[in-house]
């Protein structure tokens, strides 16, 4: 069961469903304009976003910004024909590439063999949709490249592109006085290859970019809202993987011995999976 939920005085966010891959859709509400993040995995979860914002008494959103390409974040978009999207340049691009696929089982089983379509989308897409394929992808109305900001009266949204492993188009929305960042996917790995990865430089320059910003919850799509202390820990996780990953030169044993070692206890499933992401990484990437 899907649950708004509110954080501070302008922001909501509807929680996520991991079945059908549906990811976390937010909600600023200032004095003069809204603004939705992200656009959902289909017209039906727009939908629902829309009825229950709807039951606070919020109006329709005047805008949507997208975090990133991937279906789960845009399909929905074009259920929310009233509202100004907004993107970055490269996931406008990407989106134009997806425009031109066909979305029946067929098709979708023929681009997971061809290799440029994975099995986890692809089943979570026909969970989703059942045999009502009506997806019709709309495009963004207007793109930036690197920041954008945007007074929303009384409250001040921040757009900047981040990259990282998991999309390279992903951006961020930091949402200043409430010291919200939307982190979306961005700290994910890399789900799109053959093996899911990790990379060194790419998650160093990401976190970089994150730290610069003065947040105290920090909000992951297919997951919760999370403290600073927790957002903390997760970057502790992947920066001292990566380290390892690098002085052990991506033999996993050893990291995964040495990065033991260096905690004094037995390594937990979220770590061993880190630890196999980055070394899949170390060995796709050098
Ligand atoms: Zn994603």
């Amino acid at each position: 069961m899907q649950q708004l939920n509110r954080i501070g005085e302008s922001f909501w966010y509807l929680t996520p469903v991991s079945e059908t891959d549906r990811p976390i859709l937010g909600m600023v509400v200032g004095n003069d304009l809204t603004l939705m993040i992200d656009a959902g995995n289909s017209e039906a979860h727009a939908q629902l976003f829309l009825e229950k914002i709807a039951e606070q008494n919020i109006s329709k959103p005047d805008l949507v910004v997208l975090t990133h390409w991937h279906w789960d974040h845009i399909f929905g978009l074009s259920a929310l024909k009233n509202a100004l999207s907004i993107s970055s340049v490269d996931t406008k691009e990407e989106m134009l590439k997806l425009s031109t696929y066909e979305w029946t089982d067929e098709a979708l089983d023929q681009r997971v063999q061809e290799g440029t379509e994975i099995e986890f989308c692809a089943s979570c897409i026909k969970k989703e949709y059942g045999d009502q394929r009506n997806i019709h992808i709309a495009l963004p109305k207007i793109t930036f490249k690197q920041r954008m900001e945007i007074n929303l009266g009384g409250v001040t949204c921040i757009l900047k592109h981040v990259g990282g492993d998991h999309a390279p188009d992903s951006i961020v929305i930091y949402i200043k006085e409430e010291k919200i960042l939307f982190l979306a996917d961005c700290i994910y790995a890399d789900i799109f290859s053959p093996k899911r990865n990790y990379t060194k430089k790419r998650t160093l320059e990401l976190i970089k970019q994150l730290e610069e910003f003065d947040a105290e919850t920090y909000i992951l799509s297919h997951w919760k809202a999370i403290t600073k202390e927790e957002f903390l820990q997760e970057t502790q996780l992947l920066k001292s993987i990566a380290h390892y990953t690098e002085t052990c030169r991506g033999n996993e044993e050893k990291i995964k011995e040495e990065y033991g070692q260096s905690l004094n206890r037995e390594l937990t499933e979220d770590e061993l999976e880190t630890i196999e992401y980055f070394v899949n990484g170390y060995h796709i990437r050098t």
